[in-house]
């Protein structure tokens, strides 16, 4: 990792919030969604409360992320832990969870080089294709190269979970710590023919409105980059 991005991760003073409301987008089975999005640089996380209960990235700091998951689970229930990719900010609070949970952990398979995170060994490695079964829901696992090159995104009934890939605004994943512009491109145009409707990025607040239109200056933005 980065000097300056421990230095930052060891400064910042993590705070989850629960955002307003869950189930934004009425799934076919009314799966609750329920994201922790972070105030700092903290990576977000999604609680998917489906029969196989399901969390999407775990952050940096676990105090605050436990707490707020006692509300809601029996921590033991947490089946899974499925990382959008290795970046610290997204994979620091895992042993802390392992040590509470019995949960698996998925990760993409091109990313476990960087998973620098001693003695946790994911039970499942993802290559892309494949849905993951969650009992009354599933999601299906995209392989989303760019930000890093083992990124995926998560898809179901018009819920996007985007990682680093792309952010509310139009924004995009930097491509400075292992990644790729050409690749980068090259996923969010993948993403563009899905029928997306709400999508939960990694960082910052959710796209709840105009997924398509952002989605699309996303791409345009990788593009730019591409030039430069
Ligand atoms: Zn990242």
């Amino acid at each position: 990792m980065a000097e300056w991005l421990m230095a930052l991760v060891l400064k910042t003073r993590v705070r989850f919030t629960r955002t307003r409301g869950s189930n934004p987008l009425p799934t076919a089975k009314m799966i609750k969604i329920i994201p922790f999005i972070s105030s700092s640089f903290s990576s977000n996380v999604y609680l998917v409360k489906a029969k196989k209960i399901t969390l999407i990235d775990v952050g940096v700091e676990p105090e605050n992320l436990l707490e707020n998951l006692k509300k809601e689970i029996a921590l033991e229930k947490l089946a899974l832990i499925i990382l959008t990719h290795s970046h610290p900010d997204h994979t620091l609070a895992l042993p802390s969870l392992l040590k509470v949970t019995k949960s698996k952990v998925a990760i993409h398979k091109q990313e476990l080089k960087s998973l620098s995170i001693p003695k946790i060994k994911p039970d499942i490695l993802l290559k892309g294709g494949e849905r993951l079964n969650l009992g009354d829901f599933s999601l299906e696992v995209i392989h989303t190269p760019g930000h890093t090159p083992g990124s995926i995104c998560l898809y179901q009934d018009g819920i996007l979970f985007s990682g680093d890939t792309i952010f509310a605004g139009g924004n995009i994943g930097r491509t400075d710590l292992g990644g790729n512009n050409k690749d980068l491109g090259s996923s969010i145009k993948k993403l563009t023919h899905l029928n997306i409707e709400i999508v939960y990025p990694g960082h910052g607040e959710p796209i709840q409105k105009n997924a398509k239109e952002e989605i699309l200056s996303s791409l345009q933005l990788a593009k730019e980059c591409l030039k430069t």
